[in-house]
């Protein structure tokens, strides 16, 4: 192969641009995963890192529409989630994109990155199917967390009876209201204790 097509094949890590691998574990194990505190419908959450640098560009241009990124956050979120997986009879449940945001991007952001869990593929059920938004909601960019709890309450549905623990699944945990929204749903559908998991989190809820 000529210099040139080993160049144009040859991966690249997406964080640090080091040759040979689409993103290297020692840049992966920089992150510092952290329990998120302050979240009132969650007996326990972890984020896989904060919400800044290379981790925060990679969400963004993910949700983007920047398919790439897949892999390097799916691996994020498996490394964090084996701290959780100890519980018996998990069922992972995303935050559904709203249909709007998944015309625009061409897929729903957080279940397409639990799809590719390698817990899944192990027997650990995930559910994209029963938890739905029940309404639109404004895009929470720019409000406040008083705005953001009104903005979310009561926006989650359940479809079906929800048993066991539940992980539900998010990219950016800003304020908690999101995943205390749709954790009260899932509560009152059945779910005995809701975990949380997310690519990230804000200092806020540290
Ligand atoms: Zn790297």
């Amino acid at each position: 192969m000529s210099i040139l097509k080993q160049l144009v094949f040859t991966p690249k890590c997406l964080i640090c641009q080091r040759l040979g691998v689409e993103f290297c574990l020692s840049c992966i194990e920089k992150v510092r995963p952290f329990r998120a505190s302050d979240l009132s419908e969650i007996e326990a959450g972890f984020c896989a890192g904060e919400y800044s640098g290379w981790l925060r560009d990679c969400i963004i241009s993910y949700k983007n529409g920047e398919a790439k990124y897949a892999a390097l956050l799916s691996q994020l979120l498996s490394m964090t989630l084996e701290k959780l997986a100890s519980s018996p009879n998990l069922t992972l449940i995303p935050i559904p994109s709203s249909q709007q945001k998944i015309k625009e991007r061409g897929f729903d952001s957080v279940a397409n990155l639990c799809a590719k869990l390698p817990i899944v593929s192990k027997g650990v059920r995930l559910d994209t199917s029963n938890l739905y938004l029940r309404r639109a909601v404004a895009d929470q960019v720019g409000l406040s967390a008083a705005q953001r709890q009104v903005n979310l309450a009561g926006a989650f549905g359940v479809r079906r009876v929800v048993s066991g623990t539940v992980v539900v699944i998010d990219d950016v945990i800003t304020t908690g209201a999101t995943i205390n929204s749709a954790a009260k749903a899932l509560k009152f559908a059945g779910a005995q204790r809701v975990l949380a998991l997310a690519l990230c989190g804000t200092p806020r809820i540290r």
